[in-house]
């Protein structure tokens, strides 16, 4: 009972349309598992019912061995880097990354010194002052990174994070996000439709068709 995610049976309706379909996948601590399918397989409303943005029509998901179905999202401690998730554009790059650790009532100190962790994670410490747009696309994508992990969640959903970037910086960012894994030791959920994306990546990847 190790599994630090973990999905029985789940179920996503939306009126007709069968979105996700009695999916059932455990999820090992410290792993990367990849959703690997075509547009509308039901990856994305996957991530989001792990994350608490919608809740299943029928199934369970446990985190950590606790049942969440019914636990709002910034109770259930994850990550989240979704291409949707951009950047505040009025805010700082610190500001940015210090938004989740506000949220969370963390005092002046602790916000500082974790704000310098996460910049320095994604290699960008000189960047605090600035402002999004004047980061490139790549750039930003770490911020949006480093924003995700700056509370130190033991899981982190990533939903097509690449998907904006061109091709080298997107090689370039497969083999940042995966060395992060490798010396965090967190487990990731993270999707993809671009098959070598996923092989380069993962330790599993998870087929997904038709919501199975
Ligand atoms: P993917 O991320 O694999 O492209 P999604 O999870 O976004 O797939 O979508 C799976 C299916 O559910 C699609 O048919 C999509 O149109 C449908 N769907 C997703 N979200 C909604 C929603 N909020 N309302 C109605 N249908 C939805
Ligand atoms: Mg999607």
């Amino acid at each position: 009972m190790d599994h630090i995610v973990s999905l029985a049976k789940v179920t996503k309706r939306y009126g007709e349309v069968l979105a996700v379909d009695e999916l059932s996948l455990d999820i090992d601590r410290g792993e990367f598992v990849t959703l690997l399918g075509p547009s509308g397989s039901g990856k994305t409303t996957t991530l989001m019912m792990i994350a608490g943005f919608e809740t299943p029509s029928s199934g369970l998901i446990h985190i950590n061995g606790e049942m969440v179905v019914f636990k709002p999202p910034h109770k259930r401690n994850i990550g989240m880097a979704f291409q949707s998730y951009a950047l505040f554009p009025h805010m700082t790059i610190f500001d940015n990354i210090a938004f989740p650790l506000k949220m969370r009532r963390r005092d002046k100190k602790e916000i500082q010194r974790e704000v310098a962790r996460a910049l320095e994670l994604v290699r960008l410490s000189q960047y605090g002052r600035r402002y999004p747009r004047q980061l490139s696309g790549g750039q930003q994508q770490r911020i949006a990174l480093a924003r995700a992990l700056v509370y130190n969640p033991p899981v982190l959903l990533m939903d097509e994070p690449l998907g904006a970037l061109d091709k080298k910086l997107r090689e370039h960012m497969q083999l940042e996000i995966k060395h992060l894994h490798e010396s965090l030791g967190i487990t990731v959920v993270y999707v993809t439709h671009d098959q070598s994306e996923a092989l380069t990546m993962s330790d599993r990847i998870a087929l997904m068709n038709e919501g199975r």
